[in-house]
C-alpha cells in the first residue's frame, strides 16, 4: 500500500517533469568538476551551480586548517552545546563572528549552529510565540517558510518586496511583537532585500528584523560583512542569520543579534539545544575561512568576482535582448535566466550538460509554477573565459531551442 502510494507520486512527478536527481561528483568543488553523468561515467564540467562564491570551499588553507582543528581538538564534540560538547573552538568563532558584526549590531552576540535550516528555525521557533505576528517575505527560503509553520506565532505573508502591503499589515497588527522576516539575497532570484526601507518601517511599528544573509555574507559589503554593510545599516532591531557553507566555503550558521536576544535562543531554541555541537574542527577552519575572507585575499576574490559578474550580464543580457528568456534583475552573484516551462528549463540545462556546461534548472515548488529557470551561480573560482564559454553556448541555445 505505501509502496504502490509512493510509486504513483513519483509518477506524477516524472510526467511533470519535476523529479529530481542527484549528481555524484567526483572532484573538490571547484569551476571544474568531475561528474557522474546518466550512463554511471564520469567527465569533467564546468560548474556554475555552488553557492562557493569566493571559491573557498576546495582552498587548501581550509582543508589544513580542518586538519589542524581535528589534530587539535579531536573528531567530534561527543554532545550537545548545553551538555559538554562547546569547546574553545567553538566559543572563539562565536566571539569573532560577535565582531563581525559589531558594526551594524549593538551590544552583540554570535551564536554557532550545525546549518542555517536549524538556526532559521531556532530563531523563528524561539521568537515567534504566541503574542508575536510573523510578516514572511513571499520569497523566503524553505527553511523560513518551515520555522514559521513550527512557530507558534500567527503568520502573515507579504507579497515580494511589496513594502506599501507590508505597511498596511503592520498597521492593521494587534500583536504586542511584530517580526519581520526576509532573505537579503533571494536565493533564487538574487536581488536584494531593500533592506533600508524595510527597517524604516519596522522603527515606525516597533517591530524587529529577521535578516537570512546566506547569500549576501563574504560576498557584499565591506570585506563581505553581508547585506547590513551593503546598507551601512546598524539597529538593535535587527536579527541576523549568516550561513557558513556557502561564500565561507564550509559548513555551518551563525545567528548574530543583541545579547538578550541570544541568551533567550540558547534557553529555547531546540535546533540548538537537541542536536550535536557541530565537529569543533569545523569551528577551528571557519576562523581561518573568516580571516581570509576579510583579508587581502578576500578583497580580491569579491573584486574578481564582481567583475565576472559584470562581464555576463554585459554579454548575455545584451544578446537576449528581446527574447523571451529573461536574464533576472540581479547584481549579485546569483544570476538566473528565466525559461518558464519545466520541459524548457531542463531541455536547456541538458543542452548545456552535453557541451560541458553543468548548470541546474530549478522549477516549482522552489520557484513560482512557470517561472522555472537556470540558476546560473558565479564565483571567483572562474575565469574570464568560463563566463565568455558559458555565453556562447546559451545563445547558440537560445537561438536553436526557443
Ligand atoms: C542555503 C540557505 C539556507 C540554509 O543554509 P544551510 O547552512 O545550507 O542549511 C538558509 N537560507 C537561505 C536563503 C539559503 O540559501
Amino acid at each position: 500500500m505505501l509502496l504502490e502510494h509512493l510509486q504513483r507520486q513519483l509518477a506524477e512527478r516524472d510526467a511533470q517533469s519535476l523529479r529530481r536527481r542527484r549528481r555524484t561528483t567526483e572532484t573538490p568543488c571547484g569551476r571544474e568538476q568531475r561528474v557522474q553523468g546518466p550512463d554511471g561515467t564520469s567527465r569533467p564540467m564546468l560548474a556554475f551551480c555552488s553557492n562557493d562564491y569566493l571559491g573557498l570551499a576546495g582552498h587548501p588553507a581550509l582543508a589544513t586548517a580542518i586538519a589542524e582543528g581535528a589534530a587539535r581538538h579531536g573528531a567530534g564534540s561527543g554532545a550537545s552545546h548545553l551538555i559538554s560538547g562547546h569547546g574553545r573552538a567553538h566559543a572563539e568563532l562565536e566571539d569573532q563572528l560577535a565582531d563581525w558584526m559589531a558594526p551594524h549590531l549593538p551590544e552583540p552576540r554570535a551564536l554557532f549552529f550545525c546549518t542555517g535550516y536549524m538556526a532559521n528555525l531556532a530563531v523563528l521557533t524561539a521568537l515567534g510565540d504566541a503574542q508575536t505576528t510573523l510578516f514572511c517575505e513571499a520569497l523566503n527560503h524553505a527553511s523560513l517558510i518551515d520555522g514559521a509553520r513550527l512557530a507558534r506565532a500567527e503568520v502573515v505573508k507579504y507579497p515580494h518586496c511589496d513594502l506599501a502591503t507590508l505597511a498596511t499589515q503592520l498597521a492593521d497588527c494587534r500583536s504586542p511583537l511584530r517580526l519581520i522576516v526576509t532573505d537579503g539575497v533571494f536565493s533564487m532570484d538574487g536581488d536584494i532585500a531593500p533592506l533600508p526601507e524595510l527597517l524604516a518601517l519596522a522603527e515606525r511599528h516597533d517591530a524587529w528584523i529577521v535578516v537570512d544573509d546566506a547569500h549576501g555574507f563574504g560576498v557584499l559589503g565591506e570585506r563581505g560583512r553581508g547585506c547590513l554593510s551593503h546598507f551601512g545599516l546598524r539597529s538593535e532591531r535587527l536579527i541576523y542569520m549568516g550561513t557558513l557553507g556557502k561564500a565561507a566555503g564550509i559548513a555551518g550558521a551563525f545567528v548574530a543579534a543583541h545579547r538578550t536576544v541570544i541568551d533567550w535562543l540558547v534557553q529555547s531554541a531546540r535546533t540548538y539545544i537537541y542536536t550535536t555541537a557541530a565537529p569543533p574542527a569545523v569551528a577551528h577552519a571557519l576562523s581561518t575561512s573568516l580571516r581570509l575572507i576579510e583579508g587581502e585575499e578576500g578583497e580580491q576574490r569579491r573584486r574578481h568576482l564582481q567583475a565576472l559578474i559584470a562581464l555576463l550580464r554585459r554579454r548575455l543580457g545584451g544578446a537576449l535582448a528581446g527574447h523571451r528568456w529573461r536574464l533576472a534583475e540581479s547584481l549579485t552573484a546569483i544570476q538566473p535566466l528565466i525559461v518558464g516551462s519545466n520541459e524548457d528549463a531542463l531541455a536547456l540545462s541538458a543542452r548545456l550538460e552535453a557541451q560541458g556546461l553543468w548548470v541546474p534548472a530549478i522549477r516549482p515548488p522552489t520557484v513560482p509554477a512557470g517561472t522555472a529557470r537556470l540558476r546560473i551561480t558565479l564565483s571567483a573560482d572562474h575565469r574570464r573565459e568560463d563566463v565568455d564559454r558559458l555565453v556562447e553556448v546559451l545563445v547558440q541555445a537560445a537561438e536553436e531551442l526557443a
